[in-house]
């Protein structure tokens, strides 16, 4: 099973991956019957999810078969987030605890690391907790399943990969085959477009942990769009840390595009593709060529995650941004002049060092302002190796509790007023599958990116159809396509909830 917990809460199960194979290959000792089975956590954000899917894939086609849960597997990775030190504690607990039982029953189970803390902690990993014996780092997980070779055959006893490698950005293109996530269609799809960022934020360990950026190419990035698409495919997402830098080297601007635009052109190009969704950017990414790509491509949906982190110039400037609080706004401004009712989501950070009440006052006023129609709100958390954590006026844990605890309602509040702003409307949704609030429903998104759940039936996933929006829950939408009496239709560009809708959102 892979399962982890992104920024979308998707929560997945992989457990169909298992594959019928022939014989288990002769390199593998005679207690493994069959070909080893592998259980895949996942930590973090869509781009470890993404990572994930493509080791998962990659080990597949190798011929091992996914288990189903950590207990029966021969071998239990853990992909591992660094961005937050809760993160990597979590998945230091976890591998403890799963050595202690293994050790305890005797499983001879085979524990490895990969990903974001593998990169930064190395051969650490292997020392601490005894039973450790892989570590992959994030340009080597095309490597995974070779390493796990040589550690089941006993070649090798303690394999740590963390090494650079040019062109691990296009080595992550095996995608599961269809109807292999939880057994039922795959509507919607992650691609990753670069890996990398050179914008060294000063609280942020990705730069250390995922290196610069290394833009895969447009020909090869379509090719995998297409061949998901022929799958069935209906929606994308764009993954990369700063997918608005994507291509700074390779794609010189031309007629006033930038090369993540001109991607976006290549992309939207594809033939039977519903949907195009990108994340993450960086406010500095939002040029006019961007802004108005959302008015001129039908298939980019009208969702913008603009990660904002703080809402204080003074902040910004020690975060090293690059953008202040007036272009933050602005740009909000731009994007809803062209799209009105787009859905903006964003990330910010409380507690970092030196925020006054005064800076973080600007931060709420700032959320009053845009109105957020949802936002992920952290903790400041020390990262190792990062400018931040050794700067002066570290805040004390209750001061940062205190404000995470009111911005949170500040933007629960918001959240709560502009979902139910949504009641009465009718949205257009790609159903993406069996509800994972409500396994008796069925759920799809809107083009504005919120979840609408509803009494659906197995031949309306893939489809775009029209709910009136009759309840909302907490940052969940409730409807109902009968009442609109449209039923299901193919393929519905131009018909979107920004169309279909009547009444206006706030901006
Ligand atoms: S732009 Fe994002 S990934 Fe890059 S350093 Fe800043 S926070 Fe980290």
């Amino acid at each position: 099973m892979i399962s982890g917990e992104g920024p979308r809460g998707a929560i997945w199960c992989a457990a169909a991956f298992r594959l019928p194979f022939g014989e288990v290959a002769a390199y593998f000792p005679p207690h493994f019957q069959q070909m080893p089975t592998v259980f895949i956590k996942t930590y973090g954000c869509q781009m470890n999810e993404r990572d994930s899917e493509a080791v998962a894939a990659q080990l597949v086609a190798r011929g091992y078969s996914i288990a189903g849960e950590e207990s029966g597997a021969d071998v239990v990775l853990l992909n591992t987030c660094s961005v937050r030190d809760l993160a990597e504690q979590k998945a230091l607990g976890k591998m403890q605890a799963l050595v202690g039982q293994a050790r305890k029953r005797e499983t001879g189970q085979v524990f490895g690391y990969l990903g974001c803390m593998a990169q930064s902690r190395g051969a650490e990993l292997t020392q601490g907790t005894d039973g450790v014996q892989l570590v992959v780092g994030t340009q080597k997980f095309h490597r995974t399943g070779e390493h796990l070779d040589a550690l089941l055959a006993g070649r090798e006893t303690v394999v740590v990969d963390t090494a650079e490698e040019s062109g691990s950005q296009s080595r992550l293109a095996d995608h599961p085959l269809p109807g292999a996530v939880s057994g039922r269609r795959q509507v919607s799809a992650f691609v990753s477009i670069m890996q990398g960022c050179n914008q060294h934020c000063t609280f942020c360990i990705v730069p250390f942990t995922r290196g610069g950026e290394r833009s895969r190419t447009i020909p090869e990035i379509v090719a995998e769009c297409r061949e998901l698409v022929a799958r069935g495919v209906r929606e994308i997402t764009l993954l990369g840390q700063i997918v608005t830098s994507y291509g700074r080297r390779e794609y010189p601007p031309e007629g006033g595009r930038s090369g993540f635009v001109q991607l976006l052109d290549a992309v939207h190009a594809i033939e039977g593709l519903e949907r195009i969704r990108f994340t993450s950017p960086h406010p500095k990414g939002y040029g006019e060529d961007l802004v108005e790509a959302y008015g001129r491509l039908p298939k980019l949906v009208e969702s913008a995650h603009l990660p904002l982190q703080s809402g204080s110039d003074r902040i910004l400037k020690a975060m090293h941004r690059g953008y202040t609080r007036d272009r933050f706004e602005a740009i909000i401004g731009r994007l809803r002049a062209v799209k009105p009712r787009m859905g903006i989501t964003t990330d910010i950070i409380v507690g970092f060092p030196g925020e006054t009440e005064e800076d973080f006052g600007e931060t709420m006023s700032l959320c009053r302002a845009v109105e957020f129609d949802n936002a992920f709100v952290f903790k400041y958390s020390p990262r190792r190796d990062t400018p931040a954590a050794t700067m002066a006026g570290a805040l004390p844990e209750e001061v940062i509790e205190d404000r995470h605890r009111r911005l949170l309602d500040t933007i629960n509040e918001i959240g709560k007023r502009r979902y139910e702003a949504l009641v009465g409307r009718d949205m257009s949704i790609l159903v993406e599958g069996i509800s994972r609030r409500n396994p008796a429903r069925y759920e799809g998104r809107t083009r504005c990116n919120k979840i609408v759940v509803f009494a659906g039936a197995p031949r309306h996933v893939g489809q775009v159809m029209d709910v009136r929006i009759d309840r909302v829950g907490t940052f969940t939408l409730y409807g109902d396509p009968a009442v609109v009496g449209l039923g299901e239709r193919e393929v519905g560009l131009g018909e979107s909830d920004v169309v279909v809708e009547t009444a206006s959102l706030k901006g």
